[in-house]
């Protein structure tokens, strides 16, 4: 860091920056985490220069014999982390990783099912402004306005009518558990493939804190920077009967190089998650968004769905008359990163949307226990009541964060 200091200040700068913004406030988004510095070291590597368009073994260049160990190890532990047939490693991110998924289960224009936007569905599962919106025939499903859970029924009722080729389940603001044999039964009664993206929860299931869905899915895509802790990337599980079509799907069709200094950085997430430590950290992670949403919840603000069994609560605001863009804005002035986001059967359009996202993931690898959430809790519920209570709520983070600092030296 003291070489990028002398040769490039401003740039240097920004790190500097960012380190001190992520030092100087509680970062509840649900969708990020804090990777280990070992993480950081195989990111910042000489492995980044290294072209290896290919698989181990079977490369169009030449000199990546040494490259070849770091993908072997990440695709190895891969599939031992997750009990997996056959892990591809390469995908850039969660979103490249379905594009490729598609790729190789569906032709342009074939349908496919998936859960709605709207309802807590990722952009890459149908929405029109992405990929797969324009490119496939999608069909969405959604929660029930009662329950605010997945309607099975639903879910059968639509894949019987539209004989999708693939069924997608996973979601992006879902915080109770999905029944993966359900959709596997749903799936197998209309000869669906089932994708399950798990881009979120994949940490929880490496560290068994929540069922996996690997048992249940042909194709499993997931990211490796939100609960899995590692650097930001994708990955795809499959079937060894779909290996061969996920592998082509991803190169040549889809990628050009795999990132390897990311492939090499996943390698060591995948060590991490497998150490029983992790596996301890991931139940951490669940009891305490138990903790944050209940503790919400006392003071008000109702979670969606009821609570959660993960790692994200969903909190509708409305009986509280503030938006969820404000209410972002208010915990951005009192200290406390977190993201707005769309309720089920939201009235606002969602750049205003009536709920907020929060995750335990980085609070926990801060250290931070129910104790903590419970008072980060309450600290939210005085930041989006009353903006008037900024600065003291700035104060309570502070103190807290000085025994929880994320990062203790300059990487
Ligand atoms: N799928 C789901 C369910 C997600 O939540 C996300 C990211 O939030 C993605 C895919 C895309 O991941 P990325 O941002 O790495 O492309």
């Amino acid at each position: 860091f003291g070489l990028l200091q002398r040769q490039d200040p401003e740039l240097a700068q920004v790190l500097l920056d960012e380190l001190e913004r992520v030092r100087g406030g509680l970062q509840l988004i649900a969708s990020e985490n804090f990777t280990s510095p070992a993480v950081l070291a195989a990111l910042g590597s000489t492995l980044t220069n290294k072209y290896a368009e290919g698989y181990p073994g079977r490369r169009y260049y030449g000199g990546c014999e040494v490259v070849d160990r770091a993908e072997r190890l990440a695709v190895d532990r891969a599939r031992e982390l997750f009990g997996a047939e056959h892990a591809n490693v390469q995908p850039h991110s969660g979103a490249t990783a379905n594009l490729a998924a598609y790729a190789a289960l569906l032709q342009p224009g074939d349908t496919m099912l998936a859960m709605a936007l709207q309802h807590g569905g990722h952009l890459t599962h149908g929405s029109k402004v992405n990929f797969s919106g324009r490119w496939f025939d999608v069909v969405s499903y959604g929660v029930r306005r009662d329950s605010e859970l997945i309607d099975y029924d639903e879910v059968r009722e639509l894949a019987l009518r539209h004989q999708p080729k693939l069924i997608v389940c996973g979601a992006t603001a879902y915080p109770r558990l999905l029944d993966f044999a359900a959709f596997r039964g749903i799936a197998d009664e209309v000869g669906a493939w089932l994708l399950a993206d798990v881009a979120h929860p994949i940490g929880l299931m490496a560290g068994g804190a929540i069922p996996s869905a690997v048992p249940y899915a042909d194709v499993v895509t997931f990211t490796t920077h939100k609960t899995l802790r590692g650097p930001r990337g994708g990955g795809i599980l499959c079937t060894a009967e779909l290996a061969a079509r996920i592998d082509r799907a991803v190169f040549p069709f889809i990628q050009g190089g795999p990132l390897m200094h990311a492939v090499a950085a996943k390698a060591v997430a995948f060590g991490e998650a497998m150490r029983p430590d992790f596996g301890e950290h991931t139940r951490q992670v669940t009891a305490n968004a138990r903790a944050l949403c209940d503790a919400l919840a006392a003071e008000g603000m109702r979670p969606v769905a009821g609570g959660t069994d993960t790692h994200l609560a969903l909190i509708d605001l409305r009986d509280l008359g503030v938006s969820g863009a404000e209410a972002e804005r208010r915990c951005a002035a009192a200290g406390i990163t977190l993201n707005r986001n769309a309720i089920p059967y939201d009235p606002e359009p969602p750049a205003v949307a009536s709920g907020i996202r929060v995750g335990t993931a980085c609070a926990t690898t801060q250290g931070m226990g129910p104790e903590e959430l419970k008072e980060v809790g309450m600290l939210v519920a005085q930041a989006v009541r009353d903006p008037g209570a900024a600065p003291a709520v700035r104060e309570r983070v502070a103190a807290l964060l000085a025994i929880h600092q994320p990062y203790l030296s300059e990487y």
